[in-house]
């Protein structure tokens, strides 16, 4: 039996910060925007863990500006609304001779009370966002629109219906575009060379909960970057974070290699066990090996290693299409940022080219529960 689909102007996949960012200004100007991912939540790589009665931020670890100042108005917004406080300009870095010394960057980073991820939430107020629906593939109609069918969520659940969409936007890394793409004939192949090039360092992420200790007390400092670290990457105090730590919380990241090796080990508690035992050493404390509680998430796609030179990836053959993300044009949250707006940009001037709010479409965003 053939199901009828809906049609769409506008949909959006992906609801991490370029997809919600792209949303926002598009939904703003009064366009049909749908979003949709594959995810139980929204916010992506803005990524946040409830355990044990707090929050954990096991993506991205913090907001700060980039050096051109392409956060500065949101992240005032978000201060203001009360969403975000500072957390710490004061950084440690382990040298190469294993010794801790403060980091010579000095800028404020911000945190939220209730975990980054609330700040996607924000985000994304107002927009029409269908979580659970991981789009499988993609095909063009003989009418020049785009049909997306999407994944059951779990086995024993029905697929989603499937839609129709005149403009197809993937906010998504540049690997799982091209899964997407690949398959349709009419992508240019330019297109698909230039997702190929593009590469993700992966990141397996630590977050371990301990019991009130008496040599974890009057710790004085908040994070511990480990540039150069065969293991570790990052070491996080993430009960700093909070006003009312119940007790101490610490967030790890692996090294992009000790990532690679141990992606699909198939006792991820081990190779957690190893990151933690690093992270004692580091810290000089060998309670720290001994977590009351311990959780472990893998990002394939964490950081872009190598990215694409452009804001977005756009074609209009066989039907208008664009892609972006993080890893358009640089490799953090305000490249996805930038990106973001990119890509609304083009996808306004394909269809009416209304006046587009830019950063006061989140002044414009009054807060509430999703
Ligand atoms: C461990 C870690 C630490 C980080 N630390 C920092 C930092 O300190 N500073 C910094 O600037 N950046 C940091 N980042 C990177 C930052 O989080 C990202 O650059 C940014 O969040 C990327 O946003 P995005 O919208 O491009 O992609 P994402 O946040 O990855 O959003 C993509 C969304 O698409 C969805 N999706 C993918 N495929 C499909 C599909 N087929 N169907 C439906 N949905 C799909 C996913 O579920 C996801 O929600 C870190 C990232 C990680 C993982």
């Amino acid at each position: 039996m053939q199901t009828e689909c809906s049609l769409i102007e506008i949909a959006i996949v992906g609801a991490g910060m370029a997809g919600l960012t792209c949303a926002q200004q598009l939904h703003q100007a009064g366009y049909d925007v749908v979003v949709f991912d594959k995810s139980r939540g929204v916010g992506g790589r803005m990524a946040t863990r409830r355990a044990q009665g707090t929050w954990a931020d096991h993506g991205l670890r913090y907001f700060e500006d980039s050096p051109e100042g392409d956060l500065t108005a949101l992240l005032s917004l978000l201060r203001d609304r009360g969403l975000i406080h500072p957390w710490t300009d004061h950084v440690q870095e382990l040298g190469p001779d294993g010794q801790l010394r403060p980091s010579r960057d000095r800028h404020p980073r911000y945190v939220a009370a209730l975990g980054i991820n609330s700040v996607a939430k924000f985000l994304a107020t107002g927009l029409t966002l269908h979580r659970e629906h991981r789009v499988s593939a993609i095909a063009p109609t003989p009418a020049g629109q785009w049909h997306l069918t999407f994944a059951p969520p779990t086995p024993d659940v029905q697929a989603p219906d499937p839609v129709l969409a005149k403009i197809l936007v993937l906010a998504i890394p540049a690997a799982q575009a091209l899964d997407l793409l690949a398959p349709v004939p009419q992508i240019p192949g330019e297109s698909l060379a230039a997702l190929e090039a593009v590469t993700f360092d992966p990141c397996m992420t630590v977050m371990a909960g301990y019991r009130p200790h008496p040599t974890l007390e009057n710790l004085d400092w908040q994070a511990i970057a480990l540039p150069q670290d065969p293991l570790l990457s990052w070491i996080s105090l993430e009960s700093s974070k909070r006003s009312l730590p119940a007790a101490p919380v610490l967030v790890l990241h692996s090294s992009p290699s000790f990532a690679a090796e141990n992606f699909d080990a198939p006792n991820l508690t081990e190779a957690a066990h190893a990151l933690l035992q690093r992270a004692a050493s580091v810290l000089q404390i060998s309670y720290w090996q001994q977590p009351d509680w311990l959780q472990v998430h893998r990002w394939r796609y964490a950081i872009p290693q190598q990215s694409h030179h452009d804001r977005a990836l756009a074609a209009t053959q066989p039907a208008p299409w664009i892609c972006g993300g993080d890893w358009c044009g640089g490799e953090g949250l305000s490249s996805a940022y930038r990106s973001g707006f990119a890509m609304a940009h083009q996808v306004n001037q394909w269809l009416e080219g209304r006046p587009l709010k830019g950063e006061q479409a989140w002044m414009d965003l009054v807060s509430e529960k999703l």
